[in-house]
């Protein structure tokens, strides 16, 4: 599909694609074959860091300090959310598990932008805006009982002077063992549900804070996937995202901030499943052209009808994707859009690698072709961000409330 895009949105995704091809795709199938996630001290990290993608999407550090002074909160540049989109697209194309690898404040970013007062921007987000070393950031919201669920969450933030004390446990936290901080969700008082939620941000090296466990996953194994403890985890009153107006301003605002976080980042997980959907789509397209064999000119029809069928899914997919991402960037609210994304384009996508599979036959189950690895990358987009029932249940609140 043919997209009306600017400078900067074209050249993100030909740096992308260039990346791709040359280091994605190759590291990627290194870290799955290994079965570790490509390590920290990787010389490709160091090469992303002082090209400047760290900090792709925060705007400049002149631009929030503008911000700052006239009050300003909201992104600079427009088309924001659908640049990220179609990266995420794109760079899933050639690994998904590597291009969430790349360091840069990932999952970490969008609740500091979103929550996060401009000068807890500037603070966090600066060391993005260096180009000396790779850093990276987390998002931890799920925990061993609060998954889909995460108004259950249990991590509990007690102040204590010019400090906040945290104590919880926290799962499934992407590249949070290499994180210059996390964002950790946690709870002031259960009894108040989500209206106790709160977001804070937790530095690395600070006490009480303990990787537990790094998952062995079925796929996208090229970033670190992690539990963590948080001990009496003691961090500057300061780090508490928004400030305390933020919260006492509407009762549900830390679950709000963590809702309206997942709006932006459910279209983008979506968008990966599309990348991936498209490597298959591509794989089983070469197949057809290049190598059917010639005596199965009856199953020809059938792999026909699928390559369109599979076409068809990863456009209306996309479409769902962009429609989520240029809301946002609207500032217009999203959360049905998004939630519909996430909802139809996973399983739309396992569906294309699958029919991909059946075209390529036994080719297509190889351990050594690219298939197999896609088939097992593209379950997590289904978990991930929410599962289908959640956003089911998203979208059917947001109906009703019409
Ligand atoms: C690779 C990977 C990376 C991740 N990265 C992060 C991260 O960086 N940070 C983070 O915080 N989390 C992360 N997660 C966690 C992810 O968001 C959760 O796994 C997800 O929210 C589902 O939670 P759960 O695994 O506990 O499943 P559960 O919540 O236990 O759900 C199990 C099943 O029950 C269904 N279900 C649950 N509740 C309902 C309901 N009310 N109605 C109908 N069906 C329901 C679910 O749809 C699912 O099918 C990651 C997960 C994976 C796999």
């Amino acid at each position: 599909m043919e997209l009306f895009l600017d400078d900067h949105t074209k050249k993100a995704i030909e740096l992308i694609r260039s990346l791709g091809k040359e280091y994605l795709r190759p590291l990627g199938i290194e870290a799955d074959t290994l079965a570790r996630a490509i390590p920290p001290d990787h010389p490709f990290f160091q090469l992303i860091a002082s090209s400047g993608y760290m900090s792709r999407g925060l705007g400049s550090a002149q631009d929030t300090a503008t911000k700052s002074k006239s009050g300003d909160t909201k992104n600079s540049r427009p088309g924001t959310w659908v640049c990220n989109v179609l990266i995420a697209e794109e760079g899933s194309y050639w690994d998904r598990g590597a291009l969430v690898s790349l360091p840069g404040p990932g999952l970490g970013g969008p609740p500091v932008l979103q929550m996060g007062t401009l000068e807890q921007q500037s603070r966090f987000l600066s060391v993005f805006r260096q180009r000396e070393r790779p850093v990276w950031a987390a998002f931890a919201m799920t925990e061993p009982e609060a998954g889909s669920d995460v108004a259950r969450i249990r991590t509990n933030a007690r102040r204590d002077g010019d400090e906040w004390i945290l104590n919880g446990q926290k799962m499934y936290s992407s590249n949070s063992p290499r994180a210059e901080w996390v964002v950790v969700f946690a709870t002031i008082d259960i009894e108040l549900g989500r209206a106790g939620h709160r977001a804070f941000v937790v530095e690395r090296g600070t006490k009480g804070f303990e990787i537990l466990r790094i998952e062995h996953k079925m796929g996208i194994r090229a970033y670190e996937t992690a539990s963590f403890a948080l001990d009496n985890c003691r961090i500057p009153y300061e780090n508490l995202l928004g400030g305390e107006n933020y919260y006492s301003e509407k009762g549900k605002k830390g679950f709000e901030g963590a809702m309206s976080t997942f709006n932006a980042t459910r279209p983008i997980v979506a968008a990966m499943g599309i990348g991936i959907a498209r490597a298959a789509y591509d794989i089983a397209l070469k197949f057809v052209e290049e190598d059917y064999p010639k005596h199965a000119a009856g199953r020809l029809r059938k792999a026909l009808e699928q390559l369109a069928a599979m076409q068809r899914k990863i456009m209306l997919s996309r479409l769902l994707c962009l429609k989520a991402a240029s809301l946002l960037d609207q500032g217009k609210p999203n959360a049905l859009a998004a939630s519909s994304a996430k909802q139809y384009a996973p399983p739309m996508c396992l569906e294309v690698v699958e029919h991909a599979t059946d075209i390529l036959g036994e080719a297509g189950i190889a351990k050594d072709g690219l298939l197999e690895k896609l088939a097992r990358d593209v379950k997590a987009i289904d978990i991930v961000e929410g599962t289908q029932q959640i956003q089911r249940r998203v979208i059917s609140k947001n109906i009703i409330s019409r």
